[in-house]
């Protein structure tokens, strides 16, 4: 199967604007955050428009209606990882919210004074400061798995830096900055042969390659909307059941509770527990709708395009005078970082930004990786399947223009 690229830009009309009087927006920064078909736009006005009604409880036309969605959303994502069951989705509100949900809620149950948490050298921010701030909490390590120059993860060494203290085990599925596709399954296959459960931040991931979670059989994944086409501030995380029902809540009130009595409460069944107070509803909602969106085209066939936009922009990029790729793993995924040896990356962004093309520049939350090469930080092209070869050669043209200027 291929993709229908013009059918794509018609259902993303941002991409054809012009900006800066006239020069045509080529949107790379897709990394960051990614637009939304009209499929999306218009489902969620919809949901403005037509009035909304509070989710759960509720005994009319609206709160039923926006249950129905909102929950329809759930058993969407529960296909769409392929979960066992539609418990083991949590609705957050993102990646990181994920990840701080999970760091809280299993170390407060599973990790005790001595034990130790392993993250890589290549995580988002995100998957690093709420892992310290439970160490910090329960009086564990944090350890941390190396990579290579390459940008590709010492995967071996996890052989060592496992001990019999070790609970948990967070790795990026695919870098934000590198753009290196991690071996996850193989981390979790060796993480799970010394009873290590294993999260995944498929961030970066699941709108890129297909995440089936029974086949990696990770213990977490998490996700978030706005970077597979959705709104921002919903996401998803998938967690295996017999974890999320040990696990304590995170937050308290609104849906999470079954009774409150003031000498204590009890708590509501998976999935409602991880569920306090009320959610961004009408963002859910587009979320599902995205993900349906994302399903139509395939995922097979979005990753097939995005390789060889991926591989024709590198080739074109190298053979701009002064430039350095940063991340040369053999399996990547979207995501070029780069620098050139005069120019600095922020004034890159910036020129390329007055041309109509975006990128990202600096150290794209992830302070380790800079650290490693010894950078400040680098400037990044992202690619997606509604990005074309065409405007790969209005970005290289203007990278030519730009860096002449140094
Ligand atoms: N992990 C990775 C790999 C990311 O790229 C990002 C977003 N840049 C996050 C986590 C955090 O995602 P969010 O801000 O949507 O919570």
């Amino acid at each position: 199967m291929s993709i229908d690229i013009q059918k794509i830009r018609n259902d993303f009309p941002v991409l054809s604007q012009e900006i800066y009087n006239g020069k045509p927006l080529v949107y790379l920064d897709n990394a960051a955050t990614t637009q939304r078909p009209v499929q999306v736009e218009d489902l969620v006005a919809s949901y403005y428009n037509q009035g909304t009604g509070n989710i759960h409880r509720a005994s009319h036309y609206l709160a039923d209606k926006c249950t129905a969605a909102y929950e329809a959303t759930r058993d969407r994502i529960c296909e769409f990882l392929n979960a066992q069951k539609r418990e083991e989705i949590i609705l957050t509100k993102g990646t990181t919210d994920s990840v701080n949900l999970v760091a809280y809620s299993f170390g407060e149950r599973f990790v005790e004074a001595g034990d130790e948490v392993i993250v890589s050298e290549m995580e988002h921010h995100s998957n690093i400061v709420p892992w310290q701030l439970m160490c910090q909490r329960r009086g564990a390590t944090l350890k941390m798995l190396p990579m290579n120059d390459a940008g590709e993860l010492l995967v071996d060494q996890l052989d060592e830096l496992i001990t019999d203290k070790t609970k948990i085990i967070s790795v990026t599925y695919i870098s934000n900055v590198l753009g290196t596709v991690n071996p996850v399954k193989e981390i979790i296959a060796k993480a799970h042969a010394k009873n290590v459960a294993v999260m995944i931040d498929a961030a970066q991931a699941v709108q890129h390659l297909e995440v089936d979670v029974q086949d990696l059989d990770c213990d977490f994944l998490a996700f978030s909307g706005h970077k597979i086409y959705g709104p921002t501030g919903v996401g998803a995380l998938y967690g295996k059941e017999k974890w999320l029902n040990e696990m304590p809540p995170y937050q308290g009130g609104g849906e999470m509770i079954d009774y409150v009595k003031f000498d204590g409460s009890t708590f509501n069944v998976l999935p409602y527990k991880f569920e306090a107070g009320t959610p961004n509803i009408i963002g859910v909602i587009g979320l599902g709708e995205a993900i349906k969106y994302v399903q139509e085209i395939g995922l097979q066939a979005i990753y097939d395009y995005e390789l060889e936009l991926l591989k024709y922009t590198e080739e074109q990029l190298r053979k701009v005078e002064g430039i350095r790729i940063i991340g040369e793993a053999q399996n990547k995924a979207s995501v070029i970082s780069f620098l050139h040896d005069k120019a600095h990356p922020y004034d890159l962004g910036m020129l390329l930004d007055k041309l109509g093309i975006a990128i990202r520049t600096g150290r794209h939350c992830a302070d380790p990786i800079a650290d490693h090469y010894g950078i400040t930080g680098t400037a990044r092209a992202s690619v997606a399947f509604y990005n074309t070869f065409e405007e790969i050669d209005l970005f290289i043209k203007a990278m030519n223009r730009v860096v002449g200027m140094f």
